[in-house]
């Protein structure tokens, strides 16, 4: 008859769910594919999820005169609601003013597409759990792989046995001074393969619930662009000083000796019905760690930009 008989034994799985719940979350895994480099991936998809995927449409570039601006969500594309920022691009760029034109051109909505993917070639972490990553990529990019997902020859793409793997490769076309424009292209593994790690799929990350919609009114939009609000907080809420999910460097691979054979992108659908203008702003926008011109400059330019559009009107 012990003093500690009826001491209960410690619960060491709820320290793991805890962990994965408050810790690991808190950062995401991105992947990157640095400039003229190409890695080879897999598109997970959950058993019991019917996408792969997620868009976010969103306002970059927004000035606001008190530091960086995160990309904001256009209420237009995911409310169906009148959306500020896309009036204020939209009168802009019928203003015949070529700065104000400019300042649209930048703060226009461009979607970007998320979801979780494996690195076939760096498919675990250092604690040998599958290193699952988010993938972020441009609508214009989601174009090219959609085409493989509706070409039914191909099947199920997704599928952990008889899916395919995809070869993303990062190409600089084209650059002018200190900016360069990198454009992605994909291909696909030339026969189905095995999902590489198919414990990923215990692993995904929940998109919905990383990557939330926040929903600002329209006079909140307003706002914003007026420098009243801070958009890092939530909109329920009066500013908690948010913080924008870290982005972690990723350390550039090695160069890819890919063993796989991918089929050449000939088969490049034609895909004029998609094409938005000046596609290549959303890659240069929508990547956080495009170098393209110091963080500083631009916000000081766009602030100017701003203060001249509107002086005038
Ligand atoms: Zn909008």
């Amino acid at each position: 008859m012990g003093k500690y008989d009826d001491f209960i034994s410690l619960d060491i799985s709820g320290m793991s769910s805890d962990e994965r719940q408050f810790g690991k979350r808190k950062r995401i895994d991105r992947l990157k594919i640095p400039a003229g480099e190409s890695k080879v991936i897999r598109f997970l998809r959950g058993p019991r999820d019917p996408k792969f995927y997620i868009v976010r449409k969103q306002h970059w570039g927004i000035p606001i005169g008190m530091g960086k601006t995160p990309p904001l969500p256009c209420n237009y594309s995911h409310f169906e609601e009148p959306c500020f920022f896309c009036q204020v691009v939209n009168d802009y760029y019928n203003a015949g003013d070529p700065r104000k034109q400019d300042l649209a051109r930048r703060m226009k909505a461009s979607a970007s597409v998320m979801s979780n993917v494996i690195d076939v070639d760096d498919p675990f972490n250092e604690d040998g759990t599958p290193k699952v990553q988010i993938y972020q990529y441009s609508w214009r990019l989601f174009s090219d792989i959609r085409s493989y997902f509706q070409n039914p020859e191909y099947g199920d793409l997704t599928h952990p046995l008889t899916g395919r793997n995809f070869k993303i490769s990062a190409n600089v076309v084209s650059s002018s001074g200190d900016k360069s424009w990198t454009r992605y292209d994909v291909q696909v593994g030339a026969s189905p393969k095995e999902l590489v790690v198919p414990e990923a799929l215990d692993h995904l990350y929940d998109l919905d619930a990383e990557f939330p919609v926040k929903h600002w009114s329209y006079e909140q939009q307003e706002q914003i662009f007026e420098g009243l609000l801070d958009p890092k907080g939530s909109p329920g809420q009066p500013s908690l000083t948010g913080k924008t999910p870290a982005t972690k460097q990723i350390a550039a691979p090695d160069p890819l000796d890919v063993e796989d054979e991918f089929e050449p992108a000939s088969k490049k659908v034609v895909q004029e019905e998609v094409v938005e203008e000046k596609d290549d702003w959303d890659e240069v926008l929508s990547d956080d760690e495009s170098p393209a011109e110091p963080e500083d400059d631009v916000l000081k330019k766009l602030d100017e930009l701003k203060k001249l559009a509107k002086g005038g009107k």
